[in-house]
């Protein structure tokens, strides 16, 4: 334990809270409610003080959005008057970079260095969605017979109600809002009441853009409340949703009542195979970034290490060296790698499922239980490899959500396939090999919406991702990120 890199506190100083509240129709709007406190997982200082919305702020929020769509102030504008918004948003993201970096590191606990990365590359997200706003098309139909003309439309979807978790709250944010924007959608966004406040701080921004009123519209609160009604309301459209699969599962049910569509991304369990000829050195560099990448919680964790077993001594001991490197403690140092667990909580949950492997025979080869960081408070995790794992333990099933490292051993590639796809989710996966007819045999027969083949979570505003199985329905970014907020609407015509 002594032997792994902490970095104490830095003794910054902090800012003072926020309030945050309900942005609706344009104007920022008090709530009935209570608030809610976020202090910061690292610090344990109070960061925000947000609106505890209620159900008639919700409806608020909503009537707002679809008073908006009906008067066709953004839906019936052209897509290069859309596209113009959008960029501007985007040049005002990247301007503030340092001021949403920083309050989305004390909200999250995550490297200040990752949380910049986090909010330029949203930026980049309103950037791309401006150019697909330009590209919103139908097909048409001039073979139906001489007097016969059809026109496939594509138009948008209506009022849609965006909820988002605490891991990546701008990231997320951005690979939903300004696609549904893109297409002429008007949207109640709620983010995790635990980290409110970039969502919150784009308001300004969107308004000095020129997005007109009511738009978008902010309602805070807690998912059970506020997050019921913008799931089951008769007026809302669509939901997206990213977070559990349990509260997508929920949703799902909710929004069946009306019918509205819903499109999810939502856990994973993510398996990295690892083949005796492979590069080992970049796979344990990869393997270590995509467990310990957001102290492991991240959807993408590419934590569930499948390596063959010739290999497998050599390639923990690579892992468990790197493991010791990384630099974790205070987030505010732009050196730190790993920060602080999201809440103490989540911490013994994290906790929990190391000690029920451990019961079930499983070792621990480094790491495996909190450590208090000099001058912080006590929600850090050790980064830990555990080996002796069985497909059949809990740990080789569910997600952690934390810095944990499980180790399966293949034999044959039909072996690692099935080792691979025996899961009730279907995120990301990937393969490490330099032939590359054994990549592209594992990358076919995976059963992921995304497989990486020699490298780990590049991901790219162009290119679709999203879940298969339990990990979700529906896709973002890339040009399904628009077509999810179009609705096709067939005109037939005798002319
Ligand atoms: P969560 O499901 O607890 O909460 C997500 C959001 O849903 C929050 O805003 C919450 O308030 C709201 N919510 C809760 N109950 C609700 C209800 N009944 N109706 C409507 N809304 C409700 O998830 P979390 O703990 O914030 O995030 C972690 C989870 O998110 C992990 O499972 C992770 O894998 C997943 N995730 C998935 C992706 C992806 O792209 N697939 C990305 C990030 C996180």
């Amino acid at each position: 334990m002594q032997d792994l890199t902490i970095i104490a506190a830095t003794g910054t100083a902090l800012p003072a809270p926020r309030q945050n509240r309900h942005y609706i129709a344009g104007a920022w709007v008090d709530s009935a409610g209570d608030t809610i406190d976020r202090l910061s997982p690292a610090h344990g200082v109070l960061v925000s003080r947000s609106a505890d919305g209620t159900a008639a702020d919700a409806e608020a929020a909503i009537a707002a959005a679809r008073a908006a769509f009906d008067d066709g102030r953004w839906s019936r504008l052209s897509g290069r008057a859309r596209a113009a918004v959008l960029l501007r948003v985007a040049d005002l993201i990247e301007a503030n970079v340092d001021d949403f970096a920083l309050i989305e590191t004390l909200e999250t606990g995550k490297p200040i260095s990752q949380a910049r990365g986090e909010v330029a590359g949203a930026a980049d997200l309103w950037r791309y969605a401006a150019a697909l706003a330009r590209t919103v098309q139908g097909d048409s139909h001039n073979a139906l017979g001489e007097d016969m003309l059809a026109v496939v439309l594509k138009e948008p979807i209506g009022v849609v109600s965006i909820i988002t978790p605490w891991n990546f709250p701008f990231w997320i944010l951005g690979q939903k809002l300004p696609f549904a924007l893109a297409a002429g959608c008007t949207c109640v966004v709620k983010p995790s009441e635990m980290t409110p406040s970039t969502t919150v701080m784009l308001c300004d921004l969107l308004a000095q853009a020129g997005l007109p009123a009511g738009v978008v519209n902010v309602v805070l609160g807690y998912g059970q409340t506020v997050g019921a009604v913008l799931t089951a309301h008769s007026q809302v459209d669509m939901v997206t949703f990213t977070g559990s699969t349990a509260v997508g599962k929920q949703i799902t049910r909710t929004a069946g009542d009306t019918l509205k569509k819903v499109a999810l991304e939502l856990g994973g369990k993510n398996p990295q195979v690892i083949f005796p000829d492979a590069d080992l050195a970049s796979a344990a560099d990869a393997v270590t970034f995509g467990t310990y990448f957001n102290a492991g919680q991240c959807c993408n964790a590419g934590s569930r290490i499948i390596v063959h077993e010739d290999i497998a001594d050599d390639f923990v001991a690579r892992v468990v060296a790197l493991s010791r490197r990384v630099a974790f403690g205070d987030p505010l140092d732009p050196a730190t790698q790993v920060g602080a667990i999201v809440t103490p909580e989540h911490a013994a949950k994290i906790d929990a499922a190391v000690q029920a492997a451990v019961a079930e025979g499983a070792s621990v080869v480094l790491g495996g239980a909190a450590l208090a960081v000099p001058g912080l408070g006590p929600q850090f995790y050790q980064p830990s490899v555990i080996r002796g794992v069985t497909p059949g333990m809990a740990i080789a099933r569910d997600e952690v959500f934390g810095p944990v490292l499980t180790v399966l051993t293949f034999r044959t590639l039909d072996e690692a396939i099935a080792l691979t796809n025996d899961a009730t989710y279907g995120l990301s996966a990937g393969v490490w090999s330099e032939n590359i007819h054994t990549c592209l045999a594992f990358a076919r027969a995976a059963q992921a919406g995304t497989v990486w083949t020699n490298t780990w979570m590049d991901g790219f505003p162009e290119v679709t991702f999203g879940g298969m199985k339990q990990s979700g329905q529906g896709r973002e970014l890339g040009r399904y990120g628009l077509e999810e907020f179009l609705e096709v609407k067939s005109l037939v015509m005798r002319v």
